[in-house]
Protein backbone atom coordinates (compact mmCIF):
# COMPACT_ATOMS: atom_id res chain seq x y z
CA UNK A 1 0.00 0.00 0.00
CA UNK A 2 2.89 2.24 0.95
CA UNK A 3 4.56 1.58 -2.38
CA UNK A 4 1.52 1.90 -4.45
CA UNK A 5 0.81 5.40 -2.51
CA UNK A 6 4.40 6.35 -3.71
CA UNK A 7 3.92 4.89 -7.27
CA UNK A 8 1.81 7.89 -8.35
CA UNK A 9 3.49 10.23 -7.27
CA UNK A 10 6.93 8.96 -8.51
CA UNK A 11 5.28 8.05 -11.85
CA UNK A 12 5.62 4.76 -12.03
CA UNK A 13 2.65 3.99 -13.47
CA UNK A 14 1.90 3.91 -17.05
CA UNK A 15 -0.39 2.79 -19.62
CA UNK A 16 -0.67 0.51 -22.80
CA UNK A 17 -2.87 1.04 -25.40
CA UNK A 18 -4.38 -2.20 -26.74
CA UNK A 19 -6.01 -1.46 -30.30
CA UNK A 20 -10.04 -2.54 -31.16
CA UNK A 21 -10.63 -3.32 -34.50
CA UNK A 22 -13.64 -3.03 -36.70
CA UNK A 23 -14.22 -6.40 -38.47
CA UNK A 24 -15.81 -5.10 -41.57
CA UNK A 25 -13.33 -2.42 -42.43
CA UNK A 26 -10.46 -3.58 -41.12
CA UNK A 27 -9.64 -0.18 -38.90
CA UNK A 28 -8.72 0.67 -35.87
CA UNK A 29 -11.96 2.18 -34.23
CA UNK A 30 -10.62 2.19 -30.46
CA UNK A 31 -8.13 1.73 -28.56
CA UNK A 32 -8.36 0.66 -24.57
CA UNK A 33 -5.77 1.89 -22.07
CA UNK A 34 -4.31 -0.59 -19.23
CA UNK A 35 -2.56 0.40 -16.46
CA UNK A 36 1.19 -1.05 -15.10
CA UNK A 37 2.96 -0.28 -12.45
CA UNK A 38 6.97 -0.31 -12.96
CA UNK A 39 8.24 -1.22 -9.10
CA UNK A 40 11.56 0.04 -8.54
CA UNK A 41 12.66 -3.61 -7.00
CA UNK A 42 9.89 -5.81 -8.48
CA UNK A 43 9.87 -4.72 -12.07
CA UNK A 44 6.82 -4.72 -14.31
CA UNK A 45 3.37 -5.32 -12.32
CA UNK A 46 0.16 -6.44 -13.46
CA UNK A 47 -2.87 -4.49 -13.11
CA UNK A 48 -4.65 -8.05 -11.74
CA UNK A 49 -2.43 -7.62 -8.72
CA UNK A 50 -2.42 -4.41 -8.02
CA UNK A 51 -6.02 -2.88 -8.70
CA UNK A 52 -7.67 -5.08 -6.29
CA UNK A 53 -5.27 -3.63 -3.68
CA UNK A 54 -6.11 0.17 -4.85
CA UNK A 55 -9.86 -1.06 -4.76
CA UNK A 56 -9.59 -2.28 -0.89
CA UNK A 57 -7.42 1.36 -0.08
CA UNK A 58 -9.67 3.61 -2.05
CA UNK A 59 -6.57 4.22 -3.95
CA UNK A 60 -8.35 3.29 -7.25
CA UNK A 61 -9.86 6.96 -7.31
CA UNK A 62 -6.92 8.88 -7.48
CA UNK A 63 -4.91 6.48 -9.65
CA UNK A 64 -8.23 5.63 -12.09
CA UNK A 65 -8.30 9.64 -12.25
CA UNK A 66 -4.71 9.73 -13.52
CA UNK A 67 -5.54 6.89 -16.25
CA UNK A 68 -8.36 9.04 -17.20
CA UNK A 69 -6.88 12.13 -17.93
CA UNK A 70 -3.76 10.48 -19.55
CA UNK A 71 -5.98 8.42 -21.94
CA UNK A 72 -8.15 11.54 -22.70
CA UNK A 73 -5.21 13.41 -23.47
CA UNK A 74 -3.34 10.98 -25.49
CA UNK A 75 -6.20 10.02 -27.57
CA UNK A 76 -6.37 14.09 -27.91
CA UNK A 77 -2.77 13.92 -29.19
CA UNK A 78 -3.16 10.76 -31.47
CA UNK A 79 -6.13 13.01 -33.10
CA UNK A 80 -3.60 16.16 -33.33
CA UNK A 81 -0.86 13.54 -34.95
CA UNK A 82 -2.73 11.13 -37.25
CA UNK A 83 -5.91 13.23 -38.12
CA UNK A 84 -7.78 9.88 -36.86
CA UNK A 85 -11.06 9.67 -34.70
CA UNK A 86 -10.18 6.76 -32.27
CA UNK A 87 -12.40 6.10 -29.37
CA UNK A 88 -10.24 5.95 -25.98
CA UNK A 89 -11.64 2.92 -23.88
CA UNK A 90 -10.86 3.38 -20.22
CA UNK A 91 -11.84 0.35 -17.09
CA UNK A 92 -14.07 1.75 -14.24
CA UNK A 93 -14.00 -0.57 -11.02
CA UNK A 94 -16.88 -0.93 -8.76
CA UNK A 95 -15.42 2.04 -6.11
CA UNK A 96 -14.94 4.42 -8.88
CA UNK A 97 -18.41 3.98 -10.19
CA UNK A 98 -20.00 4.52 -6.70
CA UNK A 99 -17.38 7.29 -6.02
CA UNK A 100 -19.13 10.67 -5.90
CA UNK A 101 -17.03 13.05 -7.11
CA UNK A 102 -17.08 10.34 -10.52
CA UNK A 103 -19.25 12.89 -12.10
CA UNK A 104 -16.53 16.11 -12.21
CA UNK A 105 -13.40 13.81 -12.47
CA UNK A 106 -15.24 12.42 -15.93
CA UNK A 107 -16.65 15.96 -16.89
CA UNK A 108 -12.95 17.81 -15.96
CA UNK A 109 -10.34 15.35 -18.00
CA UNK A 110 -13.03 15.97 -21.16
CA UNK A 111 -13.02 19.53 -20.80
CA UNK A 112 -9.66 19.99 -19.80
CA UNK A 113 -8.46 18.08 -22.31
CA UNK A 114 -10.67 18.58 -25.35
CA UNK A 115 -11.53 15.33 -25.95
CA UNK A 116 -15.06 14.66 -27.87
CA UNK A 117 -17.34 12.52 -24.85
CA UNK A 118 -18.15 10.72 -28.14
CA UNK A 119 -14.86 9.67 -28.23
CA UNK A 120 -14.42 8.28 -24.18
CA UNK A 121 -15.97 4.57 -23.32
CA UNK A 122 -16.12 3.70 -20.07
CA UNK A 123 -16.04 0.23 -19.27
CA UNK A 124 -17.80 -1.73 -16.32
CA UNK A 125 -17.98 -5.16 -15.70
CA UNK A 126 -21.68 -6.38 -15.17
CA UNK A 127 -21.42 -6.90 -11.39
CA UNK A 128 -20.34 -3.10 -11.31
CA UNK A 129 -23.32 -2.04 -12.94
CA UNK A 130 -25.42 -4.55 -11.86
CA UNK A 131 -24.98 -3.58 -7.88
CA UNK A 132 -25.63 0.29 -8.47
CA UNK A 133 -28.24 -0.22 -10.88
CA UNK A 134 -30.29 -1.46 -8.26
CA UNK A 135 -29.95 1.03 -5.54
CA UNK A 136 -30.04 3.68 -8.36
CA UNK A 137 -33.34 2.43 -9.91
CA UNK A 138 -34.84 2.69 -6.21
CA UNK A 139 -33.74 5.98 -4.92
CA UNK A 140 -33.88 7.69 -8.63
CA UNK A 141 -36.42 8.23 -11.63
CA UNK A 142 -33.66 9.50 -13.45
CA UNK A 143 -30.32 7.62 -14.58
CA UNK A 144 -28.79 11.03 -15.97
CA UNK A 145 -29.65 13.04 -13.31
CA UNK A 146 -27.01 10.41 -11.54
CA UNK A 147 -24.83 10.04 -14.12
CA UNK A 148 -24.90 13.32 -16.31
CA UNK A 149 -22.02 11.84 -18.67
CA UNK A 150 -24.47 9.34 -19.77
CA UNK A 151 -26.79 12.80 -21.63
CA UNK A 152 -23.46 14.23 -22.52
CA UNK A 153 -22.76 11.31 -24.82
CA UNK A 154 -19.83 9.17 -23.35
CA UNK A 155 -20.07 5.88 -24.64
CA UNK A 156 -20.43 2.93 -21.90
CA UNK A 157 -19.60 -0.67 -22.59
CA UNK A 158 -19.84 -3.66 -20.54
CA UNK A 159 -16.70 -5.69 -19.61
CA UNK A 160 -16.12 -9.51 -19.36
CA UNK A 161 -19.56 -9.66 -20.12
CA UNK A 162 -21.01 -13.32 -19.55
CA UNK A 163 -19.08 -14.11 -16.47
CA UNK A 164 -21.46 -12.00 -14.02
CA UNK A 165 -25.03 -11.77 -13.98
CA UNK A 166 -26.93 -8.70 -15.97
CA UNK A 167 -30.51 -7.63 -16.66
CA UNK A 168 -30.54 -6.80 -20.12
CA UNK A 169 -33.61 -4.34 -18.84
CA UNK A 170 -30.99 -2.50 -16.61
CA UNK A 171 -28.51 -2.92 -19.78
CA UNK A 172 -31.37 -0.67 -21.95
CA UNK A 173 -31.94 1.55 -19.64
CA UNK A 174 -28.03 2.60 -19.03
CA UNK A 175 -27.90 2.96 -22.79
CA UNK A 176 -25.39 0.66 -22.81
CA UNK A 177 -23.74 0.72 -26.37
CA UNK A 178 -21.76 -2.15 -26.69
CA UNK A 179 -20.64 -5.75 -24.92
CA UNK A 180 -17.58 -7.17 -24.54
CA UNK A 181 -17.63 -10.66 -25.01
CA UNK A 182 -15.37 -12.41 -22.42
CA UNK A 183 -11.87 -13.74 -23.36
CA UNK A 184 -13.09 -17.34 -21.21
CA UNK A 185 -15.64 -17.92 -24.34
CA UNK A 186 -13.70 -16.92 -26.91
CA UNK A 187 -10.43 -19.09 -26.45
CA UNK A 188 -12.13 -22.35 -27.08
CA UNK A 189 -13.10 -21.18 -30.34
CA UNK A 190 -13.82 -22.36 -32.93
CA UNK A 191 -14.05 -26.00 -31.51
CA UNK A 192 -15.55 -25.58 -28.40
CA UNK A 193 -20.02 -25.95 -29.54
CA UNK A 194 -21.03 -24.64 -26.25
CA UNK A 195 -18.11 -21.20 -26.59
CA UNK A 196 -19.60 -21.07 -30.49
CA UNK A 197 -22.97 -20.91 -29.07
CA UNK A 198 -22.69 -18.71 -26.82
CA UNK A 199 -20.63 -16.02 -28.59
CA UNK A 200 -23.37 -16.30 -30.98
CA UNK A 201 -26.41 -15.75 -28.95
CA UNK A 202 -24.36 -13.22 -27.34
CA UNK A 203 -24.30 -11.11 -30.34
CA UNK A 204 -27.62 -11.89 -32.02
CA UNK A 205 -29.05 -10.38 -28.37
CA UNK A 206 -26.78 -7.90 -28.30
CA UNK A 207 -27.71 -6.74 -31.99
CA UNK A 208 -31.06 -7.04 -31.35
CA UNK A 209 -31.17 -4.52 -28.23
CA UNK A 210 -29.00 -2.30 -30.80
CA UNK A 211 -25.57 -2.54 -29.05
CA UNK A 212 -22.59 -3.08 -30.64
CA UNK A 213 -20.56 -6.01 -29.51
CA UNK A 214 -16.76 -6.81 -29.20
CA UNK A 215 -14.77 -10.04 -28.72
CA UNK A 216 -11.80 -10.03 -26.20
CA UNK A 217 -8.93 -12.12 -26.64
CA UNK A 218 -8.79 -12.92 -30.19
CA UNK A 219 -5.54 -15.01 -30.75
CA UNK A 220 -5.84 -16.63 -33.91
CA UNK A 221 -7.09 -16.15 -37.37
CA UNK A 222 -9.88 -19.20 -37.08
CA UNK A 223 -10.99 -17.12 -34.04
CA UNK A 224 -11.62 -13.95 -36.59
CA UNK A 225 -13.25 -15.79 -39.38
CA UNK A 226 -15.52 -17.55 -37.32
CA UNK A 227 -16.51 -14.05 -34.98
CA UNK A 228 -17.21 -12.26 -38.79
CA UNK A 229 -19.34 -14.83 -39.75
CA UNK A 230 -21.04 -14.45 -36.25
CA UNK A 231 -21.39 -11.01 -37.24
CA UNK A 232 -19.25 -9.41 -34.21
CA UNK A 233 -18.21 -6.03 -35.02
CA UNK A 234 -15.07 -5.69 -33.65
CA UNK A 235 -12.16 -7.18 -32.41
CA UNK A 236 -9.44 -7.09 -29.31
CA UNK A 237 -6.82 -9.21 -28.58
CA UNK A 238 -3.34 -10.52 -29.24
CA UNK A 239 -3.66 -11.49 -32.88
CA UNK A 240 -4.67 -7.90 -34.02
CA UNK A 241 -2.44 -6.00 -31.40
CA UNK A 242 -0.68 -6.07 -28.09
CA UNK A 243 -0.85 -3.69 -25.61
CA UNK A 244 1.27 -1.56 -26.76
CA UNK A 245 3.14 2.19 -26.41
CA UNK A 246 1.67 4.87 -26.88
CA UNK A 247 4.46 5.14 -29.90
CA UNK A 248 3.70 2.30 -31.25
CA UNK A 249 -0.32 2.52 -31.75
CA UNK A 250 0.88 6.09 -33.36
CA UNK A 251 2.54 4.27 -36.11
CA UNK A 252 -0.74 2.04 -36.47
CA UNK A 253 -3.13 4.97 -36.80
CA UNK A 254 -0.35 6.77 -39.93
CA UNK A 255 0.06 3.46 -41.73
CA UNK A 256 -4.05 4.41 -42.46
CA UNK A 257 -4.21 8.00 -44.50
CA UNK A 258 -8.11 7.42 -44.83
CA UNK A 259 -9.93 9.49 -41.80
CA UNK A 260 -11.69 6.66 -39.99
CA UNK A 261 -14.74 7.65 -38.10
CA UNK A 262 -15.53 6.04 -34.51
CA UNK A 263 -18.16 2.30 -34.63
CA UNK A 264 -21.32 3.12 -34.22
P1 LIG B 1 -9.81 -6.19 -19.14
O1 LIG B 1 -10.30 -4.79 -19.08
O2 LIG B 1 -10.80 -7.25 -19.47
O3 LIG B 1 -8.63 -6.16 -20.18
C1 LIG B 1 -8.30 -7.19 -21.04
C2 LIG B 1 -7.12 -7.98 -20.52
O4 LIG B 1 -6.88 -9.06 -21.42
C3 LIG B 1 -5.82 -7.20 -20.49
O5 LIG B 1 -5.06 -7.69 -19.40
C4 LIG B 1 -5.16 -7.58 -21.79
O6 LIG B 1 -3.76 -7.41 -21.80
C5 LIG B 1 -5.56 -9.01 -21.92
N1 LIG B 1 -5.58 -9.48 -23.29
C6 LIG B 1 -5.76 -8.75 -24.41
N2 LIG B 1 -5.75 -9.53 -25.53
C7 LIG B 1 -5.59 -10.79 -25.08
C8 LIG B 1 -5.48 -12.06 -25.76
O7 LIG B 1 -5.57 -12.18 -26.98
N3 LIG B 1 -5.32 -13.17 -24.96
C9 LIG B 1 -5.23 -13.09 -23.60
N4 LIG B 1 -5.06 -14.21 -22.93
N5 LIG B 1 -5.31 -11.90 -22.94
C10 LIG B 1 -5.48 -10.78 -23.67
P2 LIG B 1 -4.30 -6.70 -18.39
O8 LIG B 1 -3.75 -5.55 -19.15
O9 LIG B 1 -3.39 -7.52 -17.56
O10 LIG B 1 -5.49 -6.17 -17.51
C11 LIG B 1 -6.21 -7.01 -16.67
C12 LIG B 1 -7.40 -6.34 -16.07
O11 LIG B 1 -7.02 -5.30 -15.17
C13 LIG B 1 -8.29 -5.66 -17.10
O12 LIG B 1 -9.11 -6.61 -17.74
C14 LIG B 1 -9.04 -4.69 -16.23
O13 LIG B 1 -10.11 -5.31 -15.59
C15 LIG B 1 -8.00 -4.32 -15.19
N6 LIG B 1 -7.41 -3.01 -15.54
C16 LIG B 1 -6.44 -2.72 -16.42
N7 LIG B 1 -6.20 -1.39 -16.46
C17 LIG B 1 -7.07 -0.82 -15.58
C18 LIG B 1 -7.35 0.54 -15.17
O14 LIG B 1 -6.74 1.51 -15.63
N8 LIG B 1 -8.32 0.72 -14.22
C19 LIG B 1 -9.02 -0.34 -13.69
N9 LIG B 1 -9.98 -0.07 -12.78
N10 LIG B 1 -8.80 -1.61 -14.07
C20 LIG B 1 -7.83 -1.85 -15.01
MG1 LIG C 1 -11.49 -3.70 -20.18
MG1 LIG D 1 -12.34 -7.87 -20.27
Amino acid sequence: EVGLRKALKNKELYLLYQPQIDVRSAEIVGVEALVRWRHPERGIISPNEFIPLAEETGLIVPIGEWVLRTACLQAKAWQRQTQRLVRMAVNLSAKQFKDENLTQIVISALHDTGLDPKLLELELTEGTLMDDARATMVTLGSLVGMFPWLAIGVYLSIDDFGTGFSSMNYLKRFDVRALKIDKSFICGLPQDSENAAITRAIIAMAHGLKMAVVAEGVETDEQLVLLEEFGCDMVQGFYLGHPSPHDSITLMLQKVCAIAAPAK
